[in-house]
């Protein structure tokens, strides 16, 4: 960690930490929660709007069917359990690019409850629980332009003014700020699989805040926590965690107490600082909306979302364990991205040599891609073309390092592995009488080496393959090329 801190490991080791999370991800509807207006990201400012996204008296919201669908689906995929009725509430509080003075979301009566997400840390799985998922309405955004007092102006855009957003609250069950970076990444590859997010955190499509605080080891009661708030990546959240556990601390082993509050973590400094003191849910003088109904979930609404929901990433990587037999790194890389996990499948099954499908897809294809600039998509190289290469040279035809250069071309051109071995003639050469041909050169050439060989130095054998490989362009069979120098060596 980064972190400029005096605290000894010692002294740090007394202490426990405890942190809980609040997610607030943005749902991929074509529409907003409670309008028509659209969610498009990077519209003219404004004008996605309307009378209700804009909080004019008299508009009435209606809730969007899509965005409930969506949450049921995230709630699910969280293994929690979903209420067959909520309520909408509002959230009373003045900001100015909340225009009607209050946000429509859910208190005492959330969407969804009791469930967990499970992290693996070390090789360790543990469970997190979720305490509650709920649907809410986003606010808009200010921008604040100039620094001088006499020019500083600030612009509200109410575009993400009403996107729906669900808010997942973890229980304090995190004890580091390595569990915590661990929880945002399975969190977030859950909602990637659901496709109910793109997860954007540089549009702001995911936010988290983070609660934190520290109590001596053995002790029963929670600390004090703080709340970080404004951390734009996951690797900023877990220093700006591990920043505020050594303040408390520090705090703390001074005899103090922790001020329960609201800080910003400040990414140039590496340091986080008060911005206000913690608001409590009686500032927020939260009442049932009444202009919407309580949100009714039918058993048949569930059961339709529940059977459309993919297969979760933990769950493929323990298959891709059992089925294809995959080492336990390669199959928890594999489902990072649903996209790749299903793009092995299709070369595994064409080629039936899955951990060279895993090899190729984990290490070759990425170099490939990187050399010319591109990103994994799974049109870049076809499923059929890579399982295609993979069976070459599990045939031998080419040898594995050809077939990287091969890889490599197929990615520019879009061509596929035969093609590029026929059009530049890199079949791998097996035919004992075209080697033996250049071994009878390389040997008349080097008799110097063909004397140490012969003297019993049999090392020099390697030095033989070595020069038949080149000669070769590294084309012949290593095996057809070292028993064809044997004999053609003769002698020891
Ligand atoms: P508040 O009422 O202050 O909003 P909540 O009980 O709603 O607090 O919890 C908000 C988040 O803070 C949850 O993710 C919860 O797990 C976490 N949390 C609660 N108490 C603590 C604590 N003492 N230390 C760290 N995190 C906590
Ligand atoms: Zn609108
Ligand atoms: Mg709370």
């Amino acid at each position: 960690m980064p972190v400029e801190t005096m605290i000894a490991p010692e002294v740090r080791a007394r202490y426990e930490v405890v942190i809980g999370l609040e997610v607030h991800v943005q749902l991929l509807t074509q529409s907003k929660i409670f309008c028509a207006c659209s969610t498009r990201f990077g519209a003219p400012p404004n004008s996605n709007t309307c009378p209700v996204c804009l909080g004019l008296p008299g508009a009435l919201p209606v809730l969007n069917r899509d965005a409930v669908t969506m949450a049921i689906k995230a709630a699910l995929g969280l293994n929690c359990t979903v209420n067959p009725y909520s309520r909408f509430a509002r959230k009373n509080y003045f900001y100015p690019d909340l225009p009607k003075g209050y946000q429509i979301s859910q208190y005492d009566q959330p969407l969804a409850e009791h469930g967990w997400l499970e992290i693996e840390l070390d090789g360790v799985r543990k469970q997190i629980g979720v305490t509650r998922v709920h649907l809410e309405e986003d606010a808009g955004k200010s921008l604040h332009e100039g620094f001088a007092d006499s020019d500083r102006v600030s612009y509200i855009d109410l575009n993400r003014s009403g996107v729906p957003l669900i808010e997942i609250v973890s229980e304090p069950d995190l004890r580091s700020p390595e569990e915590s970076y661990a929880y945002l990444t399975e969190l977030k590859t859950i909602m990637l699989y659901l496709e109910v997010s793109d997860c954007n955190m540089e549009e702001g499509s995911l936010r988290c805040d983070a609660n934190v605080s520290v109590r001596p080891r053995g002790a029963e009661k929670f600390g004090t926590k703080t709340e970080v708030k404004n951390v734009n990546s996951f690797r900023f959240i877990q220093r700006a965690l591990a920043y505020e556990i050594d303040r408390q601390i520090e705090i703390v082993e001074d005899g103090g107490h922790v001020q329960q509050e609201t800080r910003l973590w400040d990414s140039r400094e590496q340091r986080t600082y008060a911005m206000r003191t913690k608001e409590h849910a009686h500032d927020y003088r939260y009442f049932p909306e009444p202009d919407l109904p309580p949100l009714v979930v039918p058993d048949a609404w569930l059961e339709e979302v529940r059977r459309s929901l993919p297969e979760l990433p933990q769950a493929k990587e323990d298959r891709f364990i059992r089925e294809y037999r995959l080492p336990k790194q390669d199959a928890a890389l594999l489902v990072t991205s649903r996209a790749q996990a299903d793009y092995f499948e299709e070369v595994a099954k064409l080629c039936g040599e899955p951990k060279s499908a895993a090899n190729w897809i984990l290490n070759d294809l990425p170099f490939a891609l990187d050399q010319h600039g591109k990103t994994f998509s799974k049109d870049t190289v076809p499923a059929a073309n890579l399982a295609e290469l993979v069976t070459e040279v599990v045939k031998g035809t080419i040898t594995g390092k050809i077939g990287k250069d091969v890889l490599s071309e197929m990615v520019g051109n879009g061509t596929s592995a035969l093609e590029v071995i026929a059009a530049k003639g890199l079949a791998q050469i097996s035919d004992p009488e075209k080697i033996a041909q250049t071994a009878r050169e390389i040997v008349a050439a080097n008799p110097k080496q063909v004397e140490q060989y012969r003297s019993g130095k049999t090392a020099t054998l390697g030095w033989f393959v070595g020069q038949v490989m080149k000669a070769t362009r590294g084309q012949a069979n290593a095996q057809v090329v070292q028993e064809v120098l044997k004999r053609e060596l003769g002698g020891s």
